[in-house]
């Protein structure tokens, strides 16, 4: 991560651009061949133009799905993931938009299905964080942001979309490391995500009956637009973890394949984490 600058423009604008960060972050592997996992099915992602979840819906379309995804303002970086979808030889609609608003949530899951005539997969992934080192620095404007943002939303995508769910769907939530060991500079963000596990385990017990899985993803420091547009200092971050780096977000795509298809058709409920070993429970 040396010769990284953190474009502190970026800092005045949340969220960040990808197209400006510097490594550019690896978004598949080269040598990731996909299989039909995912041949015919459509993914609704939400934070779909860039970092992870631009990662998720590349990974989905080699994998032969179409997808929307839905992103704040981020134009430039969505066009780049569209592009990317195009060239494994999937469709992708871009919906931008504010998902603090449940009718434009409403509407984007409208969207996918006139588009597509179904959705299949459904990952809640958009979020933002503002960190503080001091609970009086949290705003009760922050905090609202932040819940507003994080948590809220998982409930107005999914709510909209259930009606289009049948058995064999699946949803796949985004979580952090922070849920789970929590995070002193990341106070309500990291409460988001406790929220966020919690909802996953709640709703995963509700929908087993349908048979549609819904399990999370909880990912430690991974390189995105989201630590280069929040964090002050980017060059020692994932340094402190067992394996002393940051992680790509092509190190994190591969585990929402899994938890899409097939492959993990007996999981529901469940976690995995992607953090460079660090050890947590759950
Ligand atoms: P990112 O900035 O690339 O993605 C987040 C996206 O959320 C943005 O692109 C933005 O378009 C979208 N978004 C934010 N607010 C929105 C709103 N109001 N309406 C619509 N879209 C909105 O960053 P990322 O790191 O890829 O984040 C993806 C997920 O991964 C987040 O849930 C984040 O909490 C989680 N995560 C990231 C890390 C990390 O180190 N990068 C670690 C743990 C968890
Ligand atoms: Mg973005």
């Amino acid at each position: 991560m040396k010769n990284t600058k953190a474009f502190p423009e970026q800092k005045q604008n949340l969220p960040g651009n990808e197209y400006l960060m510097n490594p550019e972050p690896e978004i598949i592997k080269e040598n990731y061949t996909g299989s039909g996992k995912l041949l015919g099915k459509v993914a609704f992602i939400t934070g779909g133009d860039s970092g992870i979840g631009r990662s998720v819906a590349v990974h989905f379309a080699r994998e032969g799905a179409n997808v929307a995804i839905v992103y704040l303002k981020e134009d430039k970086d969505a066009l780049k993931t569209k592009e990317l979808v195009e060239k494994e030889g999937q469709q992708c609609l871009l919906v931008s938009g504010d998902l603090k608003d449940e009718n434009f949530c409403k509407n984007a899951i409208k969207s996918c299905v006139k588009t597509f005539n179904k959705i299949n997969i459904i990952v809640n992934n958009a979020a933002v964080q503002f960190p503080q080192n001091e609970l009086e620095k949290i705003t009760t404007a922050q905090l609202q942001k932040t819940f507003e943002t994080n948590i809220y939303p998982y409930f107005y995508i999914t709510k909209a979309a259930l009606p289009f769910l049948n058995k064999g769907d699946s949803i796949i939530n985004t979580s952090s490391v922070t849920a789970y060991r929590g995070s002193e500079h990341l106070l309500d963000y990291s409460s988001t995500k406790g929220a966020i596990l919690t909802f996953t385990r709640s709703l995963s017990t509700m929908l087993a009956k349908k048979q549609i899985r819904v399990n999370g993803v909880a990912p430690g420091p991974i390189w995105t637009p989201l630590i280069v547009a929040t964090f002050d200092k980017v060059s020692d971050f994932g340094k402190d973890n067992p394996m002393g780096r940051a992680g790509q977000p092509s190190e994190v795509g591969p585990a929402y394949v899994f938890l899409a298809s097939e492959d993990s058709s007996y999981i529901t409920g469940q976690f995995i984490h992607i953090n460079g070993g660090e050890l947590v429970g759950g």
